[in-house]
């Protein structure tokens, strides 16, 4: 995925942040709750949100926009 422009909208408007979660040795689905998930995984999935736009990251846990 090639590095994409920073968008004059994440300057104006804020960035708009989407959940993903990254972990290679498992597949998160909605309908998986934590326990199974704790089950499979060997190791600590990583929780981030990224702008759409932008491609900025930030931490899960981060508040508003
Ligand atoms: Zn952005």
């Amino acid at each position: 995925m090639p590095p994409l422009p920073k968008p004059v909208f994440c300057k104006l408007l804020g960035h708009t942040w989407q959940c993903h979660v990254e972990d290679p040795k498992i597949v998160w689905t909605a309908s998986k709750n934590m326990c199974e998930l704790e089950q499979t995984a060997s190791e600590e999935p990583r929780f981030f949100q990224r702008c759409v736009r932008c491609g900025e990251e930030r931490p899960w846990e981060a508040k508003g926009a």
